[in-house]
């Protein structure tokens, strides 16, 4: 076995259904009276609710999150949360209402409950993505990790199929560059490739039959390992790429990683092949690149940059974005190597491995 360093992120999760119940238990635990609910304007109605059936332990909503986290709505929650005298927030929805949770709780100390409704995993991860005027910028500290994981696998039935399917392929995506990073280790490998076996046996499930309660599970334990897997590694040429993109382009996030991540995947095929081998293993493919590139086609999913909405005129200067301060990579990352990743997977071609 090779030498490795591992340290554990601290997390307290509540897994189940029917689990929004100990929210207010939850609090008390942290030692916090009144908190404030945020979420999107669409998840306004779920949070509202939730903010009634906490009575006097909530503060009300704040229902503007938005996808990348711009620091002026963070600025304007905070407001809110000193107005009202808020000592906590709870986040209730996917990574656009964690990153507000997680942008609050780093500039005020508020602890953070979040309640998941998407696999997005950010719950588990002590990273802030943040777009301060359209440039993404990512910091990982502990003080922005939350204190308590609230899964209430009931929230996700109302979650659209599409959104299921990227969703957990960007779930996916945290646990492939996991099992390759140049701080890999053989316990987060574990929980990746468990990850993406729930999520290989889930999604299709989900796609079937969206209210299969079982599947639903399934897929939101897979979040919350890659979710695990994302906090504990460094990310490679993959997370570059959507980080550069999404910032630049403004493009939506769960789709670009399902479009992107077969291209990483060939683009390091050489390089990592054990890594490949046990992408494909939870897959049950031969082949990962293809074979995910398949398994996202079977699922309806997007698999061209062209139709999220990334113009053709950018892709040279994604491919600056991406080569400059690359994340470490198992094969060299060159603009020529990466500008080429981005042309096939703006048409949708097949992932292609140099050989
Ligand atoms: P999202 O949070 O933007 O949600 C997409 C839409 O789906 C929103 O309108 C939301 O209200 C709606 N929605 C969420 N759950 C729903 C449900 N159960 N039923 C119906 N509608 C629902 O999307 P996302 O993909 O979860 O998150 C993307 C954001 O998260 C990006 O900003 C990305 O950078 C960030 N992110 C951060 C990390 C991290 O570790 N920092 C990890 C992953 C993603």
């Amino acid at each position: 076995m090779q030498p490795f360093v591992y340290t554990a992120l601290p997390a307290r999760v509540i897994f189940g259904s029917g689990t929004i119940s100990r929210i207010s238990g939850e609090l008390e635990a942290l030692g916090c009276k009144q908190a404030l609910v945020l979420c999107t304007p669409f998840q306004k109605a779920l949070a509202g609710a939730i903010s009634v059936s906490l009575g006097t332990n909530s503060v009300g909503v704040f229902p503007h999150a938005e996808m990348h986290t711009p620091t002026e709505i963070t600025e304007r929650a905070i407001e809110l949360l000193k107005i009202r005298r808020a000592d906590a927030v709870v986040s209730v929805g996917g990574g656009s209402t964690t990153g507000l949770g997680k942008a609050i709780s780093l500039r005020t100390d508020v602890p953070q409950i979040v309640i998941p409704t998407t696999y997005a995993g950010s719950e588990a991860t002590p990273i802030l993505g943040e777009t301060v005027s359209g440039r993404k910028t990512i910091q990982r500290h502990l003080k922005i990790l939350p204190q308590v994981i609230i899964y209430d696998v009931d929230l996700t039935l109302t979650l659209p199929v599409p959104l299921s399917v990227t969703s957990g392929i960007n779930a996916f995506a945290h646990a492939v560059e996991a099992l390759y990073a140049i701080n890999a280790n053989p316990i987060i490998s574990m929980l990746a490739e468990r990850g993406m076996a729930s999520l290989a046996r889930a999604l299709p499930r989900i796609s079937g039959t969206p209210s299969d309660r079982d599947a639903r599970a399934e897929a939101l334990f897979g979040a919350w390992a890659c979710g695990v897997c994302l906090g504990s590694t460094d990310m490679a040429i993959h997370h570059k790429l959507c980080h550069a993109l999404g910032g630049a382009f403004n493009l939506p996030h769960a789709e670009m990683h399902t479009v992107l991540l077969p291209h990483s995947l060939a683009y390091n095929e050489r390089a990592a092949p054990a890594a490949l081998r046990l992408v494909a293993k939870a897959l049950d493919v031969q082949d990962a690149p293809r074979g995910l590139s398949n398994f996202i086609g079977d699922l309806n999913a997007p698999k061209s940059l062209r139709e999220i909405g990334m113009p053709y005129e950018g892709l040279d200067r994604a491919s600056e974005l991406a080569v400059s301060a690359p994340y470490p990579n198992p094969a060299p990352v060159t603009k020529t190597g990466v500008r080429s990743l981005l042309e096939r997977a703006f048409h949708g071609h097949e992932p292609f491995t140099e050989r």
